[in-house]
């Protein structure tokens, strides 16, 4: 194997059996993983099975000039994982599919499933089959992941009340500054310890799988809940998609770091603009009963991501409005989240 330099050389099966030799140990649970038509498992029966899929494309999703491929892999089964904790499950299967370019060195192919590979052992994730395609000019993943949630235990994007109280997982919009310094040519607006954690956050997220398992576990009552992919502005209006409510976010109150904030010093950016509008978080956002704050800040008092009381559900139709630290409340115009298909993509 150690001779074989590139797809050409190896062929679909050779590296197909190259993959499969770094993925063959399973849990009992896996019947069969990699090396026939389908992969076998068995499933917990008071569980509810969760299922979801997120593809990448070199150049919209990520550029290989900024990204290394073991951050790749990582990153790419990380935001998969990232919709499963966004239901409250435990994820634990999971397929690749690749598209790639006839040029692929299989070292990078390595470096991306060390990526892949270092996500999967942290989650106990087992990667039981896939498959793999040429591309004829991009890298293309797409992942498919399997988790499972305590039954009654599910939490949805919808549900959310007049009078739920909004809570978010630790801070936003670090991956948005980060991928603004990877672009920039003047990466000197950041000190060089805060632009590490911002382009860190950016390139190796974390699902919030812990955060999820901990509420799913308790008896707090969630009515919805979302990760943040898009920014806050356009996943809270994600929970807000029933024609009776809306919500007010507290200025005061949305979290973010040390580095972001010296980041916006230098370049006087406004820090809630970043918050708001910053996308790739993977945060939680979550909405509960009003009289279950008590018991969710008791809750998380023991784990090392806070979470932050940003605001709450109002009954004005789909309006989200920010109480600024002046007291001044405003309307926010909802329009700079992203949407692949439409021509505002993120600068
Ligand atoms: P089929 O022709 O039935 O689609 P393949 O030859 O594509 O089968 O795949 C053979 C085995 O290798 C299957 O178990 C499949 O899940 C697995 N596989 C294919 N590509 C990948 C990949 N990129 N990563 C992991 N497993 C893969
Ligand atoms: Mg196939």
């Amino acid at each position: 194997m150690r001779e074989m330099k590139n797809l050409k050389q190896l062929g679909e099966f050779g590296l197909i059996e190259h993959l499969s030799s770094k993925f063959n140990t399973y849990s009992k649970r896996v019947k069969k993983g990699i090396g026939d038509d389908c992969a076998v498992f068995s499933t917990l029966s008071n569980t509810s099975q969760l299922i979801s899929t997120d593809a990448l494309i070199e150049s919209i999703h990520f550029d290989l000039k900024t990204i290394s491929p073991k951050q790749l892999g990582f990153k790419a089964m990380s935001v998969n994982i990232s919709d499963i904790a966004a239901m409250g499950g435990t994820p634990y299967l999971a397929v690749i599919s690749l598209g790639l370019p006839k040029t692929t060195s299989i070292k990078f192919i390595d470096k991306l499933y060390s990526g892949l590979k270092k996500s999967c052992d942290l989650y106990n994730i087992q990667l039981v089959g896939g498959d793999t395609i040429a591309s004829p000019k991009h890298l293309f993943i797409n992942i498919c992941i399997l988790g499972e949630a305590v039954k009654n235990r599910v939490f949805y994007r919808k549900g959310a009340r007049p009078g739920d109280q909004i809570f978010v997982t630790g801070n936003l919009g670090d991956s948005a500054m980060g991928l603004k310094l990877l672009r920039s040519k003047n990466k000197s607006f950041a000190s060089k310890n805060h632009s590490d954690t911002l382009v860190k956050k950016h390139l190796e997220p974390t699902p919030r799988i812990k955060e999820a398992r901990l509420l799913a576990k308790s008896n707090v009552k969630v009515t919805s809940m979302i990760d943040i992919s898009d920014g806050l502005e356009q996943d809270l209006a994600h929970l807000c998609t029933t024609e009776k409510i809306g919500a007010t976010l507290y200025e005061k109150n949305l979290p973010f770091s040390e580095a972001l904030r010296n980041a916006c010093l230098e370049k006087e950016y406004n820090p809630t603009d970043w918050i708001l509008q910053g996308g790739e978080d993977y945060e939680l956002l979550f909405t509960i009963t009003p009289r279950d704050v008590k018991k969710l800040n008791r809750l998380f008092t023991k784990t090392d991501i806070p979470i932050s009381h940003i605001g709450e559900i109002t009954n004005i139709p789909k309006k989200i409005q920010l109480k600024k630290k002046t007291g001044k409340t405003i309307f926010l115009k909802m329009t700079k989240g992203f949407d692949h298909f439409k021509p505002n993509k993120r600068s």
